[in-house]
């Protein structure tokens, strides 16, 4: 008789999965998250990385929203930094992609450094 685990990993979704393969019935208690009880005979869905298994298999729902959780973070910092150093730059005379200095440059004329067109 051969016993199955399933175990999915992932914050704050589980979105990755593997199985593992046991002889014999296989007391669970006391083993959860990553840690499973040892012994088994195959693990298919699992990436042996040293003494470690990853389980790799995705669980696609819980995948895509947890890149969407980290995602969305991001790029709100990322868009915050780029507004912050455009009107950085704007503010101090410099072009608002290359940071060249615009001082003496006609107002309206676009920069001669890189063709960025300048805000009034
Ligand atoms: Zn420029």
């Amino acid at each position: 008789m051969l016993s199955f685990i399933r175990l999915g990993v992932g914050f704050p979704y589980r979105s990755f999965h593997g199985t593992r393969v046991f002889h014999g019935i296989v007391d669970t208690r006391g083993h959860s998250g990553l840690i499973s009880p040892s012994g088994a005979i195959a693990s298919p869905g699992y990436l042996k990385l040293g003494s470690m298994e990853l389980p790799v298999r995705p669980i696609w729902p819980g995948l895509l929203l947890n890149i969407a959780i980290v995602a969305v973070p991001v790029l709100v910092v990322l868009g915050v930094r780029d507004a912050w150093r455009w009107v950085h730059r704007a503010r101090a005379g410099e072009c608002t992609g290359c940071r060249y200095d615009l001082s003496g440059v006609p107002n309206r004329s676009p920069c001669p450094e890189c063709g960025v067109e300048r805000v009034a």
